[in-house]
């Protein structure tokens, strides 16, 4: 990581549907950042190697296919509800990644090592760009540990499975709550048990449970925090 400038990057972690992506495009918004959203170079990875091997079980050719893959985000070029553009060897892919064949497959894929050394070299050259809020399962912990502001979201299971079922609904997919909870339950124990940057919160990231919670009142808490942050660094 250069650290001869050190670009300003707002690090929020939390596990599936915790509202963390939420938070961070309404942040971004107010402070005229650029939201990244790490959990898609995971996702297009996943899409990658399912178009070249129809299966992501051989680490190794799926390690090697990433570290050979070009994977960009860049400002929605198109006003069809993406925050941003994904870019897979210069493919828009920012639908196809959100497949359930993706969605079902990209926790293996992000638990090998090697898959999330060459994501996470990628995730720093783009946060490089500054004056960006990003989420994910580790930003405050492995990408950018010192990252300035970090911020942990976190739900019960039940919580999140409700709101993701929400979001579903109001976009027409038809996905029962069980199924919903029970995919919740699963991808969280991939993702806090993996050997490699498993998901956990930062010892200097604030802590937000969202439980009973209104998406404006963690916005408030998180500007507070963050204007706090900045004053206190100077
Ligand atoms: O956030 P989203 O659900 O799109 O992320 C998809 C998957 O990518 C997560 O379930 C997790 O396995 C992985 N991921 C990760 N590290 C990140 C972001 C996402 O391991 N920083």
């Amino acid at each position: 990581m250069a650290e001869q400038h050190k670009p300003l990057v707002i690090a929020i972690d939390g596990p599936a549907a915790s509202g963390k992506s939420t938070l961070a495009e309404l942040l971004a918004k107010k402070l005229g950042f650029f939201y990244f959203d790490t959990g898609v170079m995971y996702r297009a990875a996943t899409l990658a190697a399912l178009r070249a091997f129809q299966s992501v079980e051989e680490e190794e050719a799926v390690t090697r296919l990433t570290e050979s893959t070009g994977i960009d985000v860049q400002p929605a070029s198109i006003e069809d509800g993406r925050v941003m553009d994904v870019l897979l060897n210069g493919e828009d892919v920012t639908w196809q990644i959100r497949s359930s064949e993706v969605e079902q497959h990209v926790s293996k894929v992000s638990a090998y090592p090697g898959v999330r050394k060459a994501l996470t070299e990628q995730q720093r050259q783009i946060g490089l760009r500054g004056n960006m809020v990003m989420a994910g399962r580790d930003i405050g912990t492995v990408v950018f540990p010192d990252a300035r502001i970090k911020i942990y979201l976190d739900a019960s299971a039940e919580e999140r499975a409700r709101r993701r079922y929400c979001e579903l609904e109001a976009r027409g997919v038809e996905m029962s709550y069980e199924r919903i909870l029970t995919s919740i339950i699963r991808r969280d124990r991939i993702d806090s048990t993996r050997k490699h940057a498993p998901l956990k919160a930062a010892a200097d990231a604030l802590v937000i449970n969202t439980d009973g919670k209104t998406i404006e009142e963690v916005l408030e808490e998180s500007l507070s925090f963050i204007h706090q942050q900045l004053q206190n660094q100077g």
